[in-house]
């Protein structure tokens, strides 16, 4: 079995000989956590945001959207916390010169355990077989407990430290769990540090007195100071939620992992304002919908996991991250909070408006309670890439790459492809395909051998390819190919419609989340 590294790897290449992610200003030696989305990366990422965004503001009378600007009045950051608090423990390796976050250092070290456990798990699953008890195993193997030990012990040591916001501690735990750079090797570390994640810029010409401003590194704030305005535009009645959708960016003190971490960066936000002491209930609600709609995808359940947060935010009393199985473990790709009325109450404080909702029912107006659903769209990109990419071997002894993407999600969903260049075949494929492209996108490619077309097709993880032949000008029927299986069957022209529909439809997908 390839190392997950490497898997990761050819999945970085992959996406850019397909169009899907290239570097930033590559032809300038790109810049740092900075990427631009190709041909084929654009398409699946607007199919991602309409996946979301219809699950969102169809799938709930109660959701409305909106879109705010980038640019935002600089007390909304001062309300938010984010001038004061946004900030990430910084410590850098003095023989490689390399920047960590510390909290990251120390959340690797307490997976490097549970990777051992695990190790333990398969092996003796392999070796005992049918009769294998897991749960008995892990409750009673001395080499997993010992190793759950250690975790547990780290796990409520740096709880504790990030709590207190105790950046000798950080250090200390470093230092006590011999954590070394991973560049040099050595444990010659610096103190921890507070670092501020914002980038700021400047508003107006210097000789007016500029004014600082910042770029938002979170879409929400844009949410809540517009509280009211939907609110009322909207005649919104307690619960109801808006979501939008757009970038964000924070200036990331390590970012690596290709897409996953990003200095610029998409994000998807849901603030759902329900009444106080209401928020744990809808908390609950919202943890399983959106679950939901990410295992609806088919990438399969086991690669989802909750996290509940060890350090709640002082404003919130409940926290959840969903995690996604990448290639190098299981990381964060939707936080879901709740945020009791602390925003809200907030920028009342700071705006000195008064931001509350009337409650008809309870004939009494109060300051709305928040949750909210906050998901990457980066990161969800890159799971689907992770989770869809295949490497085959045939039978005939050759390999395949193929992104098995969910069709609704495919950047193409059809490929039409006449068998030679000549006779006609051209023209038919070019019908069939002026008759499809009102619904789906589709690509017409004559160049190459039918297998090789094939093969492209499968890289970029079209789900069918529809081939064009001298009987097509006769009987009106064309073979089309699956993708994942590789089978081809005979279709009437008339039927492709429905057969693709089916299995391209945002509806299907969008049903499959209610089930
Ligand atoms: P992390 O702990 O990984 O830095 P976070 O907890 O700070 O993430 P949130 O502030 O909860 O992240 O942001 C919500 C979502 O936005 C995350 O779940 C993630 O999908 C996405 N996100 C956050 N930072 C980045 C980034 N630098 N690049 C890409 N996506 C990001």
């Amino acid at each position: 079995m390839p190392q997950q590294e490497d898997v990761f790897k050819k999945l970085v290449s992959h996406c850019k000989e397909y169009g899907f992610v290239f570097p930033s200003s590559e032809i300038y030696d790109g810049l740092g956590a900075v990427y631009d989305y190709g041909q084929n990366g654009v398409e699946l990422k607007n199919n991602i945001k309409k996946y979301w965004w219809d699950s969102m503001t169809l799938l709930n009378e109660n959701v409305v959207g909106i879109d705010s600007a980038i640019f935002m009045h600089p007390t909304i950051w001062k309300a938010s916390g984010h001038v004061d608090a946004f900030n990430d423990p910084l410590i850098d390796n003095k023989d490689s010169k390399k920047r960590y976050r510390a909290d990251v250092l120390i959340e690797e070290q307490m997976a490097k355990y549970e990777d051992k456990i695990n190790k333990e798990v398969e092996k003796a699953a392999k070796r005992f077989g049918e009769a294998f008890d897991e749960q008995k195993f892990r409750e009673t193997n001395p080499r997993v407990l010992e190793n759950k030990e250690k975790m547990e012990e780290l796990h409520i040591r740096f709880a504790q430290a990030l709590n207190d916001g105790n950046l000798e501690e950080l250090r200390q735990i470093i230092l006590d769990y011999e954590i070394v750079c991973p560049v040099s090797g050595t444990r010659n570390w610096t103190e921890v540090r507070q670092f501020n994640l914002m980038f700021s810029t400047e508003m107006g010409s210097t000789a007016d007195g500029a004014m600082k401003i910042y770029l938002r590194p979170e879409t929400a704030q844009g949410i809540f100071v517009n509280f009211l305005n939907v609110q009322k535009s909207g005649r919104m009645k307690i619960p109801f939620g808006i979501a939008q959708i757009g970038k964000a960016f924070r200036n990331e003190i390590v970012a690596r992992q290709f897409v996953f971490r990003m200095r610029e960066f998409e994000q998807m936000e849901m603030q759902f304002f329900v009444r106080p002491g209401e928020e744990l209930k809808w908390f609950a609600q919202w943890k399983e919908t959106r679950m939901n709609w990410h295992k609806a995808l088919g990438l399969g359940d086991k690669k989802y996991r909750f996290h509940d947060h060890d350090k709640l935010a002082h404003y919130a009393n409940a926290a959840t991250d969903i995690e996604y199985e990448m290639p190098f473990g299981f990381k964060e790709v939707e936080g879901i909070h709740s945020r009791t009325d602390f925003d809200l109450s907030s920028h009342e404080k700071y705006s000195g408006k008064k931001i509350q909702y009337f409650d008809p029912e309870q004939n009494q107006s109060y300051v709305p309670y928040v949750i909210e659903t906050s998901i990457g769209v980066d990161r969800m990109f890159l799971s689907i890439l992770a989770g869809s990419f295949c490497e085959e071997r045939l039978d005939d002894g050759e390999t395949r790459v193929v992104l098995k993407i969910p069709p609704m999600l495919a950047p193409v969903k059809l490929a039409v492809l006449p068998l030679v260049k000549k006779d006609g075949l051209p023209e038919k494929a070019r019908e069939i395909m002026d008759a499809l492209k009102f619904e789906f996108h589709c690509q017409y490619d004559e160049k190459d051998s039918i297998g090789k077309r094939y093969r492209r097709q499968d890289a970029v993880g079209t789900p069918y390819c529809v081939t064009v032949d001298h009987d097509t000008l006769t009987d009106n029927c064309v073979t089309i190919r699956h993708r994942d299986t590789m089978q081809q069957e005979r279709v009437p022209v008339a039927d492709l419609d429905k057969i693709i529909a089916d299995k391209v439809s945002m509806k299907n997908l969008l049903k499959q989340i209610l089930k």
